[in-house]
């Protein structure tokens, strides 16, 4: 038996101790936080979305990003102030161009893969997150936007995708809740799901702790090191520094995995795309029939919505370059409620609750799944826009290459 240590405690944390545990490992996950989720896994979109796998890396998004810099309420905002960090994440970003199509095609296959690993995941474990199985459908304003989107539903067909293109009748057949007065017709991907990950994540670390995985939250992990056999993490709890020694590690750190992984001598460049959210509740009659149950992404607004229950409404989106600030801008809120207010005028906005999160961002947009250079490093992490939909499978992932290279070495 070996004793493996997850450092981070949302979305990709929890997952790989669940599958590290139904292996068979001795696991313990770190966390700073009071509570699994509490930091990117808490109030973000929503959406289990292979129709979303679509990466960024294209020469129209660095147009638009140089557009939109002068725009307080685009839907992405990139701080001209450079670093080292930021040049290098954007020319990294850039010579990722060429793999656009690719990377897109390898994403949604490893979203439909996730979706089915989760599937079995809630079979076993029946937890409430407020699931909705009605599928998601992308708004197109303009016919550039559907010629968009017919391209890459190609790519999406060659991953085994089926995302169908649709009138604007059928799209109010499907979801009659919405105003499409700005709309000329849109996709709907029916095998798309939606969901509450902060809900999921928590009460998938509580069936974890049940099984026997040590949870050790309020734990900053200050210190990652080697003594060339296994690796040591240095922790501070409860006004105490201690050491300990695994057979491993999985570093699931979010935005700070790559501190971490300099600390090993990996280079994991992810940098913080901050995102917004609001999360609406719906406490009337009116609200609570109006708001949508088919999860939607607004082409041009760059705009995802989830229903959460009867009454919760969540609105997530906006990409912001500006370093590690978790600061909550009315100027990134208001176009969310302006959203809210056109597309679903009958939905009351008044009490809606704000949020930030910083996406774990790779410039490739794929996650880092796989082995560090030293022995018993690994890395489950820079899962960028796409953590929720993707956590099911690269958590299987990482746990699969973890049992292969025991199996080989008798060493991880
Ligand atoms: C606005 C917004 C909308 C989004 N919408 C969607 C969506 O609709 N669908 C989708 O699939 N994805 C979406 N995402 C992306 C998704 O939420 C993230 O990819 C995912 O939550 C990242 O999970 P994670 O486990 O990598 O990071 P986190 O959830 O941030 O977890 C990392 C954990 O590591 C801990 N940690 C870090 N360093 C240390 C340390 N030194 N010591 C102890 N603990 C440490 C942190 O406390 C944290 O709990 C969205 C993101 C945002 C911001």
């Amino acid at each position: 038996m070996k004793n493996i240590a997850i450092i981070g405690a949302g979305i990709t944390g929890v997952t790989t101790a669940y599958q590290l545990l139904e292996k068979g490992y001795e696991v313990s996950v770190f966390d700073k936080n009071r509570y699994a989720a509490m930091e990117t896994s808490f109030a973000n979109g929503g959406q289990l979305s292979a129709c979303n796998a679509e990466v960024w890396n294209s020469w129209s998004t660095i147009i638009k990003g140089v557009q939109w810099m002068l725009k307080k309420d685009a839907p992405l905002l990139f701080n001209p102030k450079l670093n080292f960090h930021k040049i290098g994440w954007v020319l990294n970003f850039i010579s990722n161009i060429p793999n656009h199509k690719k990377n897109t095609i390898l994403t949604a296959k490893m979203a439909i893969e996730s979706r089915n690993e989760f599937k079995r995941i809630l079979k076993i474990e029946k937890i409430n997150l407020d699931l909705e199985k009605k599928g998601i459908m992308h708004l197109c304003d303009s016919i550039s936007s559907l010629e968009h989107g017919r391209r890459v539903n190609k790519w999406l067909a060659e991953a085994g995708l089926n995302r169908k293109e649709i009138t604007l009748d059928e799209m109010l057949s499907i979801e009659p809740t919405l105003n499409l007065k700005n709309f000329v017709g849109g996709f709907y991907t029916k095998s798309d799901m939606s969901g509450d990950i902060h809900k999921f994540t928590k009460l998938l670390a509580n069936s974890c702790e049940k099984k026997g995985v040590k949870f050790y939250y309020e734990t900053e992990i200050t210190k990652v090191s080697h003594n060339k056999q296994q690796p040591i993490i240095t922790f501070y709890r409860a006004n105490l520094l201690s050491k300990q020694n695994y057979d491993a590690i999985v570093i699931c750190a979010g935005v700070n995995s790559k501190f971490i992984a300099n600390e090993l001598g990996d280079d994991v460049n992810i940098y913080p795309v901050k995102g917004y959210s609001i999360t609406l509740l719906l406490n009337d009659k009116e609200s609570v029939n109006n708001a949508p149950y088919v999860s939607l992404l607004d082409d041009k607004a760059k705009i995802v919505s989830s229903r959460l229950g009867k009454d919760r409404f969540r609105v997530a989106g906006t990409a912001e370059f500006n370093g590690y600030n978790k600061d909550i801008r009315a100027d990134r809120i208001n176009p969310l409620i302006k959203w809210c207010n056109e597309i679903f005028p009958r939905v009351s906005t008044e009490h809606a609750i704000p949020w930030a999160g910083l996406r774990p961002m790779t410039p490739s947009m794929v996650p880092n799944v796989g082995s560090g250079k030293l022995p018993g490093v690994f890395y489950n992490t820079g899962h960028g826009h796409l953590g929720w939909t993707l956590s099911a499978f690269t958590s299987k992932q990482i746990s699969d290459h973890i049992v292969r290279k025991d199996n080989c070495n008798n060493k991880i």
